[in-house]
Parts: C-alpha cells; structure tokens; sequence
C-alpha cells in the first residue's frame, strides 16, 4: 500500500536514490533537506512528480511549522564523510543528534514508524573482527572523527530510549562503506577520490601506507536493505548493512587503475587521526532477520561509478 514517506538529507548521495526508489514505487516523499552537502541536482528529475515534495529545511529545528503527517520517517541527514563532517563539528554533533529527535518527536506525534542511518564508526578503531551488532566499540571520544561517531552512538541511544519511554517504532540500520552513482566527486570519500582522481589523471592520494581495510557495498544493495528492514517485524535492529568483501586502500587503487585508463600515480599521505585500520561487516543478522545479503561483486559496482563519473565531471 502506498505509504507517506519523510527522507531526511534526501537530497544527498544515499538519500536521493532512495527517494528515487520509493516514488517509483507508489509512495508520496517528502525529501527534506538544507543542502550542507547534498544538492538539488540529485532529485531535480523527481521535481514534478505530483508525489514528490521537496522541503528546504535543517533538521536541527523543529518540524512543527512543517505540519507532516507521515507513514515512514528515513533519518538520513548528516554529512557523512569525513572532510565534510569536520569542517564544522559542531553542527555535525547539533545534526546527528538534534535531527534524530526531532525525527522522533515527529514520529512520536504522527505514530510513523523511524529509521535511523547509523553506521559502522558506532565500532570505531575495532578490537573485534569482523564486527557484528553485539561489539560495543572502540571510540575516541575527542577525537577528529568522535563528533559524527559520538554524534551516530547518541542517536542510537536516543532511538533506543523514545522506543521504550514513548513506544515509538524504531528501526536502526548500521551502514558500513557505500558507494556509486549520485555521490559527489568532491565528497572526500576513498572510492570517489580514488576514480575522479584516475580519470583526471591526477596523483591517487594514499592515505598512511594504504594497508587499513574497508568493505565496500554497491548502493542499490544497500537500499534494498534498508526497505526491507523498514517493512519487517522481526527486529528493530540495530542490524548491519554492508558488504562484507575486505580490501585494502591500496587493492583498491589498484582496481580503479586498472579500469581506468590513466596515468595517475600512487602518492603516499599521512594517515588522518582515529582512522580505523580494519572493516568488516558480520551480516548474520540481516541474513537471519532481512533475508539479505549484497548482490553486487566491488568489480561490478567500480564499473557502475566509474561510468556515473565519467559523466559528472564532464
Ligand atoms: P551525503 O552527504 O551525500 O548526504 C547527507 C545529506 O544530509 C545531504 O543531502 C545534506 O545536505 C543533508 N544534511 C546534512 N545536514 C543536514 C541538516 N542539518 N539538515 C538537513 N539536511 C542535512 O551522505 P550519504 O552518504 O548519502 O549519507 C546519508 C546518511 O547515511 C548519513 O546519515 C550518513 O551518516 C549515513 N551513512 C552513510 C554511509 C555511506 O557510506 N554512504 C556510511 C555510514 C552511514
Ligand atoms: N583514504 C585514502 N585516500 C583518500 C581518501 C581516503 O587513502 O583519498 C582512506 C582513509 O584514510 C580511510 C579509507 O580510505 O582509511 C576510507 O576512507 P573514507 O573517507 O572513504 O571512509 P571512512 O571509512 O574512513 O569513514
């Protein structure tokens, strides 16, 4: 049935491809978002789609004056990689943790049920491997990165502390690394660096000795897990969503190299602070409860982005 759905930072990278998806589906969307590091041009085809509605508004005020009555709230507004959430870390603490309870102040209200985008920084530099739902983590808390991983911690707190003082419906999923079409090549992110940087020809930036580790998921595998952990009843997770290949930075650029024709080097770059040196997703979970597990090999998916930004920076 079709359901009335807010998408928070809808205008952003994960955020409009799913508005994207539940519009074509038959659902009515409402897309907010204040474009801190998402952009109009993301949902533009979707504008004049009668059950498309975008909404210009931060989501560290209040949605009262917005008066929403909805089905389904997605929280995806934050900036989520790490040069964009620490130019100003302030805000990015204010965002992750003012936006989720306002999202669940409107969720309390209407009786919508709420998704929080969580992600795998809950783990932080992690002592267990792979990680599944269990580990606590290993978080700096005055680190660089410690404003959007506290940040991330506190809204699964507070979903967790609205579903059992206010019966609100709560789902939370754990992101781990997602790439592909609608990010933005100068997000900062590994994978988009990494190809807008081979296809310019431009030096391929390594950070520290390129040997720390992340799994990456195609994006429409990761949404496919978002719809499905939204319209179950079996958990309320937090359950993990990711893909569970490892590789290291420098597998990567080697793979981007690869199919790129190019003639970029690899160039070494000291290592950020606080930055993990291993990730890997334990999916037990979203097999047992979601059915799910990724479909797209990063091989596949690299062709896929490489294609999408060939085309955006034209
Ligand atoms: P993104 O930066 O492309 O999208 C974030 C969107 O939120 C942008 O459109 C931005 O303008 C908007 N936004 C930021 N602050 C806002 C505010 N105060 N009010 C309203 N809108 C605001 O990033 P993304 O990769 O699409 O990430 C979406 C969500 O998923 C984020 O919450 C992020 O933490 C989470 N996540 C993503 C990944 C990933 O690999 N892509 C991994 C873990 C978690
Ligand atoms: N990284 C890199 N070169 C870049 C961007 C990132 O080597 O141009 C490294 C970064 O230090 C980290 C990994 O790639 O070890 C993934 O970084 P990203 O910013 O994509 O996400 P993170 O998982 O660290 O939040």
């Amino acid at each position: 049935m079709a359901k009335k759905i807010l998408i928070t930072g809808g205008a952003g990278f994960l955020g409009s491809n799913l508005s994207e998806r539940l519009l074509t589906e038959g659902n009515k969307i409402y897309c907010l978002d204040n474009f801190y590091t998402g952009f109009k041009r993301n949902v533009e085809h979707l504008l004049d789609h009668p059950d498309f509605e975008l909404i210009d508004h931060d989501v560290t005020e209040p949605f009262d004056k917005l008066d929403l009555d909805v089905d389904q709230i997605y929280n995806l507004a934050c900036p989520a990689s790490p040069p964009h959430y620490q130019e100003d870390p302030v805000f990015t603490t204010r965002t992750a943790i003012f936006g989720v309870i306002n999202c669940l102040e409107l969720a309390k209200k209407t009786g919508a049920r709420m998704f929080q985008a969580s992600t795998s920084e809950v783990y932080g530099d992690p002592l267990v491997h792979p990680q599944p739902e269990t580990y606590w983590g290993s978080v700096n808390p005055i680190g660089i990165r410690s404003c959007y991983d506290e940040g991330k911690r506190v809204g699964e707190t507070l979903m967790f502390d609205y579903h059992r003082q206010h019966g609100v419906d709560i789902r939370i999923v754990r992101i781990f690394n997602t790439y592909g079409p609608r990010m933005n090549p100068e997000d900062g992110r590994v994978v988009s660096n990494f190809i807008v940087q081979a296809l310019k020809g431009e030096d391929i930036t390594i950070y520290g000795d390129g040997k720390q580790t992340r799994s990456f998921c195609y994006v429409d595998d990761l949404l496919e897990g978002f719809v499905r952990l939204m319209n179950q009843d079996e958990t309320v997770g937090p359950v993990n969503c990711g893909n569970p290949g490892e590789f290291t930075m420098l597998e990567l650029a080697e793979k981007v190299l690869a199919k790129v024709d190019s003639n970029s080097k690899l160039t070494f770059h000291p290592l950020p602070g606080d930055d993990p040196k291993q990730r890997k997703p334990d999916i037990t979970l979203a097999k047992k409860y979601l059915d799910w597990e990724p479909k797209v090999a990063l091989d596949d998916g690299l062709d896929q982005a490489i294609a999408y930004f060939k085309s955006a920076i034209k």
